[in-house]
């Protein structure tokens, strides 16, 4: 039987940066990862945003890990050459009755450390963005924009020039505890058996169902997994706003904003549509409730302008209605299996916070 000292299932965003973490601090890595490429799931269908830290509840490790996770995202973006841009986003009150929920996230923004954000009244934010219907506003400057793909490559080039290989086309199908460490079986072309004296499981959607076909890891400390589609629209034309416009977040989700890609093109969404079964379908039906919250913040949105996009399915651990839950990373001590660390619901912001999870786990091993 083969072994190795780290095995990291999945080459999504989270998988990468922790290989990379652990190639960098000199352990032997080896990732593997069902599909044919790095970043075929959740880290290729999300708004590639780089979250502030705004929204979070003070004291959840989600909240940390995206205020340093951003700062380390955009210093790993300059030093390789990522493509990125902060932008900045404006959060809107787009009536009195708003003004209130705007002073709120003030205050919670503060409470996590994020105290970039600038009060701007009706006319300050329409002097910056012309378009935009708004009572009151608040400017987020450390809030940006990065090509997802291009970080993930960054990544998996980085933790391959470390010693890390990548195994594509190799899904893992079962896994046992043994004496200090685990025994995992791939299947795909080349199925084999391996020793890992530590496992990361870092796949995404696909988390809960290795963790269960993994024999004495109990059962109980595995969650739930909801599904939280959200769907996107493009918008035809080109986007007259230069900066990202979020309205008021909405149960499981940030409100149907408006984000921009790195060409300056606009999108909306995501929106929260639960699902039962992964797909990966917009309906165009759902224009037009897009449509009618988009005017809420831009009333000149021209009838027709909205085009289906892509959409993403968010691995939540909590049921619709369910309370914001935190990242749920468990190690040998929350379910007593050495050498097995498990990431669950690992959601938005997870693009951001990556590099920080990747140093957490790479000093938790
Ligand atoms: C709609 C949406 C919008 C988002 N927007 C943002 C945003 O703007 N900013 C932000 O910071 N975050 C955002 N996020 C969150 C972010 O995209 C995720 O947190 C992040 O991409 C999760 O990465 P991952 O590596 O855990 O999962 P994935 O990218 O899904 O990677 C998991 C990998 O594991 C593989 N895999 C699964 N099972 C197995 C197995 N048994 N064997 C081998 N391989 C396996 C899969 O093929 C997959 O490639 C968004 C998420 C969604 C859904």
């Amino acid at each position: 039987m083969e072994s190795v000292e780290c095995l990291i299932v999945g080459a999504g965003v989270i998988g990468l940066a922790v290989a990379r973490a652990l190639a960098l601090a000199g352990r032997e890595v080896v990732v593997v990862e069902t599909e044919s490429g790095i970043g075929s799931g959740v880290s290729s269908r999300n708004s590639e945003v780089i979250h502030a830290g705004i929204y979070y509840p003070t004291g959840l490790a989600k909240t940390r890990l995206c205020v340093d996770g951003k700062a380390m995202l955009y210093a790993f973006a300059r030093e390789f050459g990522v493509p990125h841009k902060r932008c900045g986003k404006l959060l809107v009150a787009v009536n009195e009755g708003e003004v209130g929920k705007l002073v709120a996230l003030k205050a919670q923004a503060e409470a996590n450390g994020v105290t970039d954000l600038v009060w701007l009244s009706a006319s300050q934010a329409r002097a910056l963005e012309p378009a935009l219907n708004a009572e009151r506003a608040l400017l987020s400057p450390s809030t940006g924009i990065i090509d997802a793909h291009a970080f993930m490559t960054a990544l998996s080039g980085d933790a391959e020039a470390h010693g890390a290989m990548i195994a594509f086309e190799t899904p893992v199908l079962a896994g046992r505890v043994a004496e200090r460490g685990l025994t995992i079986e791939t299947g795909g072309l080349a199925p084999m058996r391996v020793f890992a004296s530590h496992v990361v499981n870092a796949a995404g959607l696909g988390a809960q169902a290795l963790a269960r076909s993994i024999a004495g890891m109990p059962a109980d400390r595995i969650p739930p997994l909801h599904l939280a589609k959200g769907n996107y629209f493009s918008l035809s034309g080109r986007s007259p706003f230069s900066r990202l416009i979020y309205p008021m977040p909405t149960p499981g989700g940030l409100g149907v904003h408006l984000t921009l890609d790195l060409a300056g093109e606009a999108r909306f969404g995501p929106d929260v549509e639960w699902v039962d079964a992964i797909d990966y379908d917009v309906d165009p039906g759902r224009a037009a409730s897009f449509a009618a919250a988009i005017r809420a913040y831009w009333p000149d949105l021209p009838e027709g302008a909205l085009k289906p996009g892509y959409a993403g399915i968010r691995p939540k651990i909590a049921r619709p209605g369910g309370s914001t839950t935190d990242f749920l990373i468990e190690t040998e001590k929350d379910h007593g299996v050495n050498g097995l660390i498990n990431l669950f619901g690992i959601e938005s912001p997870g693009l951001t916070a990556s590099l920080a999870i990747a140093d957490w786990v790479a000093r938790s091993l």
